[in-house]
């Protein structure tokens, strides 16, 4: 079967038009018919970081997932909406960003990922079993609503990504422990909770979407003015990447489906449906900052780390001492000494959650001369 991705234009969040861009784009698809059936309960899995108001652009828009929930009851479905966010109180999330009016509005259940189910995945060589969310699992249909935006640790956040998700709060801590700094292992993960999820459709909000420094408040609203659809995760990402003007080899994950030999990584084989890739291409989109090496003899590894690999670092002016990164941190090396943070680099794995939740943006990547002269080259 061919593998189809819908590339529709979306300028802004009102309503009407929102609407209208995500029928169009599902459309293009067969319609939300062919992927759901009358009855079948259908889970809505936007990304909600944090608590962050639609504007911010961290969260994907309450009005693409009131879209998508219409048109799910249009089919016959039954919409739920929920997610494992990084931090907080699922009622203040859900409220914050918009979810709860669309909840009411399209008659949905909020539902937070709490409880998880073991998952038996013995095809894959290192990860014999997966935690995903009970919710997730029940689900007759899985519908994935990711952001376009960049991140610190994965270079981008797109489609395959957004699924992290549904690990269950506490495990997604455990899994950035047993990853390490490497992304590469971390990447393979992502794609074995693709695999056992498989969203039965992907739709981007791709409206406004991220740039520089994100996922949260670290990085800058970018227009992008897109809504893309498909099935296959791998294959939006390839076509978002292309959109941005980023290699495809530079997300982690597509390099990884590469390997793994999941999805469509091959562009020349994915049939564009709607707009010409050429005419929505976005200029000038910023990278995160984000370096990280580990090579040459083991004793010189620390000192050739600290001179290339970028770190999270505090921007005192900003931070309110809330110690949401210090909770949030994996391995627990964030401390405050003399009511400033102190970070411990050794033991650093630069999964940069603390950026992630950080409220108020208050930490930044520090990049080394080196790191920022091999930025390219590396990353
Ligand atoms: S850096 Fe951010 S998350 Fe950490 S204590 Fe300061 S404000 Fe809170
Ligand atoms: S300090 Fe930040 S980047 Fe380093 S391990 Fe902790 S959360 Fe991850």
């Amino acid at each position: 079967m061919t593998t189809e991705v819908s590339i529709v234009k979306s300028y802004s969040y009102y309503y009407d038009e929102v609407y209208e861009s995500v029928r169009r784009s599902v459309g293009l698809l067969g319609g939300m018919e062919r992927f759901i059936r009358k009855g079948d309960r259908v889970l809505l899995k936007p990304n909600l970081l944090s608590a962050k108001s639609p504007e911010k652009a961290i969260t994907t828009h309450p009005a693409v997932v009131k879209a998508v929930g219409s048109l799910v009851r249009e089919a016959g479905g039954i919409p739920s909406i929920g997610d494992s966010p990084a931090i907080g109180k699922w009622r203040h999330i859900t409220r914050k960003t918009g979810m709860e009016e669309v909840a009411r509005e399209i008659g949905a259940e909020l539902v937070p990922f709490s409880e998880s189910v073991r998952v038996k995945n013995d095809k894959s060589d290192i990860f014999k079993y997966l935690d995903i969310a009970r919710v997730v699992q029940d689900a007759d249909v899985v519908i994935n609503l990711p952001k376009i935006k960049t991140h610190t640790q994965m270079f981008l956040t797109l489609s395959v990504k957004n699924l992290f998700g549904c690990v269950v709060g506490k495990r997604k801590a455990q899994w950035h422990m047993e990853a390490g700094a490497d992304r590469e292992y971390f990447a393979r993960m992502l794609m074995e909770i693709y695999k056992a999820i498989m969203p039965s459709i992907t739709i981007v909000d791709g409206i406004i979407g991220i740039e520089g420094n994100g996922p949260g408040e670290g990085g800058t609203p970018k227009e992008i003015g897109l809504i893309l659809a498909g099935r296959d995760c791998v294959a939006i990402d390839v076509i978002i990447c292309k959109i941005l003007g980023v290699k495809k080899e530079d997300i982690y994950t597509t390099t990884a489906a590469i390997e793994m030999g999941i999805g469509e990584t091959d562009i020349a084989r994915i049939k564009i449906l709607g707009e010409d890739i050429e005419e929505v291409r976005v200029k000038r989109f910023r990278s995160p900052a984000i370096t990280d090496v580990e090579f040459g003899p083991r004793f010189l590894r620390r000192y050739i780390k600290d001179l290339f690999t970028s770190r999270p670092m505090e921007n005192k002016a900003k931070c309110s001492l809330c110690r949401l990164c210090i909770e949030i941190c994996p391995p627990q090396v964030i401390k405050v000494i003399d009511s400033k943070l102190s970070f411990n680099y050794d033991r650093c794995i630069r999964c940069y959650c603390c950026i992630e939740v950080c409220p108020e943006g208050a930490i930044e990547v520090k990049e080394t001369f080196m790191s920022r002269l091999t930025r390219s080259k590396v990353s």
